[in-house]
């Protein structure tokens, strides 16, 4: 390379990677808040924190997600690591707390064991409102060897009241919840070939995708958001209609179960996850403010998946929230973060001062103020202005004669009341006077 062009490279402004972002202040306050809010009400359920790896064996995802699945087939961020065994970033993390539960022999401890997760997830997924390359949920597993059909359903409606509740403490307001079952591997496999048999009679009125889908997975069909198909899946078999005794068994008694609770919900025979591990019951959470991607929460039960991958025979219910979503349905809805106020701005003046501030600073933030203490010194009309553009309730100013008396003055920044105090009474001052 020419020592030109690896000059003009060194300038080139370097950007995030496309569908990847910056989340920045002051909306990380709102991130904290919900997530905040996802710790306290999960823990009021008995949930605990499971902290998983970012990326783990290609194997795992392909095995439980489904090599067919979008997901697995064309979504992945996946390398080689140095002794060639292949490792993907996690698109999702159901599997990961599964493999966890195996890996450490879980099943032996009180059942069911409920854990809960957040952080990022990736998939090379088209970037658009809503929908990213590296995305947030905040999701939970409830895993059990215990328990029957019944009892099932219990934990299915209790795990979606759950939802309901952080949703509610979240703020967030025009949910939906859509349910559905999707059947077990006694019911669906019948009901998938009723599908394909009656998608086949239509195909010539299908578009490609679906077309292509009749074949590799007839159920995704029912998910087409393409205008000239939406009369026609209308009319085709619907799974409610052909679960076998023990899936109708369970999905009545959640419908019973979310009644009992006062949740309210719609059957959504469309309504088929994109992950091949889920069986029974399937729902889906929407909110207002988003488009098209306006689902902000998808989940169900996978019974088997922790036997196929290599551990005991288990239940499973869980979901994830699209915590992106959350959040831009709340500034959709104007819930903005409220941010920690500045409480202070030390103004001093003077090199040889510098110390009494850096000693009375350490000392505000001590009893819990919020200080904001300049390293270089100002003109004081600069300090105050300053002061004002934080947003800072007091601005404490330090010169020469304060540091000899002892005596610190205050200014009230909203009417520019001034007060000489020393400083055990300023701590108390500021204190009393500090935001609810
Ligand atoms: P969608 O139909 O919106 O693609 P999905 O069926 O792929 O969702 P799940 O895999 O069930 O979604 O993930 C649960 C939630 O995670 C979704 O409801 C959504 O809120 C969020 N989510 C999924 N993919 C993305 C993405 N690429 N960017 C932002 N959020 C996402
Ligand atoms: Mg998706």
């Amino acid at each position: 390379m020419s020592e030109g062009a690896s000059k003009a490279q060194e300038k080139r402004k370097i950007q995030a990677i496309k569908g990847v972002r910056d989340i920045l202040p002051p909306e990380t306050a709102l991130w904290n808040r919900v997530e905040q809010t996802a710790h306290e009400v999960f823990a009021t359920y008995g949930f605990s924190e499971i902290r998983l790896p970012i990326f783990e064996e290609t194997e795992l995802f392909a095995r439980s997600i489904g090599a067919e699945t979008d997901v697995v087939s064309k979504e992945m961020y996946s390398f080689d690591d140095r002794d060639e065994t292949s490792i993907s970033l996690r698109p999702e993390a159901t599997a990961s707390v599964c493999r966890a539960y195996i890996q450490h022999n879980m099943q032996q401890l009180p059942q069911p064991v409920k854990l809960y997760y957040m952080g990022p997830m990736f998939r090379r997924e088209r970037p658009q409102k809503g929908r990213y390359r590296q995305f947030y949920q905040i999701g939970a597993e409830v895993l059990s060897h215990t328990g029957d059909l019944k009892d099932d359903a219990r934990v299915d409606a209790e795990v979606i009241e759950m939802l309901t509740t952080f949703f509610e403490k979240a703020g967030l307001e025009g949910t939906a919840l859509y349910l559905n079952s999707i059947g077990c591997k006694e019911c669906r496999p019948k009901y998938v070939e009723l599908l394909r048999a009656a998608l086949t009679k239509v195909k010539d009125k299908l578009g490609p995708d679906s077309q292509r889908r009749i074949e590799t997975n007839p159920l995704r069909v029912l998910d087409s958001k393409l205008e000239s198909e939406q009369a026609i899946i209308e009319k085709l078999p619907r799974i409610a209609e052909h679960l076998c005794p023990d899936c109708l068994e369970e999905y009545t008694e959640v419908k019973k179960q979310l009644a009992m609770r006062g949740i309210s919900y719609a059957q959504n025979f469309r309504l088929v996850r994109g992950l091949d591990y889920y069986m029974r019951t399937t729902f889906e959470i929407t909110a207002p403010g988003l488009g098209s991607q306006n689902a902000v929460c998808g989940g169900g039960r996978y019974d088997g998946l922790v036997e196929l991958l290599g551990g005991p025979p288990t239940k499973g219910i869980g979901f994830a929230i699209g915590t992106d979503r959350v959040i831009l349905s709340l500034q959709d809805m104007r819930k903005l973060p409220v941010e920690r106020a500045l409480d202070v701005y030390v103004a001093w003046m003077g090199e040889k001062n510098y110390p009494a501030a850096v000693k009375i600073a350490r000392r505000l933030r001590e009893a819990g103020l919020a200080v904001e203490l300049p390293p270089g010194e100002m003109k004081f009309g600069k300090a105050l202005g300053l002061a004002d553009k934080l947003g800072a309730r007091y601005a404490l100013i330090i010169g020469d004669d304060e540091v000899a008396s002892g005596q610190f003055t205050v200014k009230r920044l909203e009417d520019g009341e001034q007060k000489k105090l020393g400083e055990r009474e300023l701590v108390a001052y500021l204190k009393a006077g500090e935001a609810p």
